[in-house]
């Protein structure tokens, strides 16, 4: 299904225009760019006293109506999954590597914590341990940058290994350099 917007007088897919339940095909009459366009050229066109009452009042009027807007969004995502899913793309491509820096101790905990509750070796207090197991996995990476020295959060006793499955939990957990934990590999040297 496609539509000609009424803007650009461009022929489109329907799923460039946003919805509209008033109309008959469900969708606005201009193309989603025509319409951000629109919309920055009033705002821009809008200044001081005026520009400033309108701000007031729409984030008066958001804070008022908070939940209505979180219904609203999630209506919109659901309607529009295609269009969200091409944002995110978008995002990722421009921001992903700069994301993924950022968040790489948030990421490590995160893929640690997954591998952990595959092989069942996550406790049932992991959830009370999770805020400091994370703050672990910041540390090491603050450390990381510190030192130079690339540093590991590491399983005292392995997840995984022929003598023994160590938990994923705060006491079982250590920081250490990198180079160490690689030479200590998945080697239990304990007595069972
Ligand atoms: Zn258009």
């Amino acid at each position: 299904m496609s539509k000609c917007c009424r803007e650009c007088n461009t022929i489109k897919p329907l799923s460039d225009f946003n919805k509209d339940c008033t109309r008959s095909d469900g969708h606005q009459r201009i193309c989603r760019p025509c319409t951000k366009l629109y919309y920055q050229t009033w705002r821009n066109s809008i200044t001081g006293e005026k520009y400033e009452h309108i701000r007031l009042n729409s984030q008066k009027w958001r804070a008022d109506n908070k939940l209505r807007l979180t219904k609203i969004e999630q209506q919109w995502r659901a309607d529009n999954k295609e269009h969200v899913k091409e944002l995110n793309k978008q995002w990722l491509n421009q921001n992903g590597t700069l994301y993924r820096r950022s968040h790489k101790a948030i990421i490590n905990a995160r893929n640690n914590e997954r591998r952990a509750r595959k092989l069942n070796a996550t406790p049932k207090w992991f959830n009370a341990e999770k805020k400091k197991i994370q703050a672990l996995y910041e540390k090491a990476q603050r450390l990381t940058f510190e030192t130079g020295r690339l540093h590991h959060v590491d399983h005292i006793d392995p997840l995984c290994s022929d003598q023994i499955c160590g938990l994923h939990c705060l006491n079982n957990l250590q920081i250490l350099p990198a180079i160490e934990n690689m030479k200590k590999g998945n080697s239990f040297k304990g007595e069972i």
